[in-house]
């Protein structure tokens, strides 16, 4: 059984890069008549809001997207994240970094950017680790330890259908990331920790992300297979951009769905805007 899943998170109103994704999964989980499932990605809670939650429910279905019910909340689902990060605890590929952001810059001299913002130099890497894990600080996975081997993931094209894999080697999980934190303070779930975690618990067996994502991808090939979770298949789709070729981003409020929706244009036309008809 295909289950898919659109996983926003509730910081601001959806915009037209989102129309995209949920529609694109919504019509390959029908395509392969399947299940379509909404997340609700709100482990920041200091950012996360219910009318924003409320307002991705109603700009969906007008939208004419229908999704399983009940939702699940990021926010409810600490226990499983914790059980995972004691696991990679066990395993010893995890391990506590104290540096503030101001370490981090100060540590290098030519400082590398990626996706995740500067990479990490690894300066608590091979410090004497403490018996328990500890709460008090960041986690971050150990990619060398962790990445042994090569490990594969298989792309599907918007309809679900194979279109092949790609093979992530140790060395170049994601270049220019380095070890990512799966943990922050306090034990607050990091995003790909908690993603690959949900994935698993809701048996996504296609994910539908923007191509922007697919260094992320790799980090969820490593994680799912040092805690032994089935991985999804991937479809990475086109991001949307604005007229200047930029990503759209929650700013972008001019962009919003309801901004289309209360100047009369219908849900096709919203869909037609993104490239994706009737
Ligand atoms: N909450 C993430 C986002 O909105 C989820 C994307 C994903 O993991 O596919 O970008
Ligand atoms: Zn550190």
């Amino acid at each position: 059984m295909i289950r898919a899943r659109f996983a926003p998170s509730p910081t601001g109103p959806l915009h037209l890069g989102h129309a995209f994704s949920a529609a694109t999964a919504f019509r390959l989980a029908r395509a392969m008549h399947g299940s379509f499932l909404i997340r609700i990605e709100d482990l920041d809670q200091s950012r996360a809001r219910d009318h924003w939650e409320a307002q991705i429910y109603a700009d969906l279905a007008w939208l004419n997207l229908t999704w399983e019910t009940p939702v699940l909340r990021q926010s409810t689902r600490a226990k499983a994240y914790h059980s995972a990060l004691q696991r990679l605890w066990d395993q010893d590929l995890i391990y506590p970094c104290t540096c503030t952001r101001r370490d981090i810059a100060d540590a290098v001299s030519a400082p590398h950017f990626g996706p995740d913002g500067q990479v990490y130099p690894g300066t608590c890497r091979h410090k004497p680790k403490p018996k328990t894990m500890p709460t008090d600080t960041a986690l971050r996975l150990d990619m060398a330890k962790a990445h042994r081997r090569d490990l594969d993931y298989t792309r599907v094209d918007d309809c679900g259908i194979e279109i092949g894999t790609v093979t992530v080697s140790p060395g170049h999980t994601v270049p220019n990331v380095g070890d990512p934190v799966v943990s922050r303070r306090g034990m607050e779930a990091a995003y790909h920790l908690a993603v690959v975690v949900d994935d698993a618990f809701q048996i996504i067996t296609h994910v539908v992300r923007g191509e922007d994502l697919e260094p992320a991808t790799a980090i969820h090939t490593v994680l799912q297979d040092v805690l032994g979770l089935r991985p999804p298949k991937y479809h990475h789709h086109r991001v949307i951009t604005d007229e200047r070729g930029k990503r759209l981003a929650k700013r972008d409020d001019a962009r919003a769905i309801a901004a289309y929706r209360d100047d009369g244009l219908s849900p096709s036309d919203v869909l037609m805007l993104v490239g994706l008809q009737k």
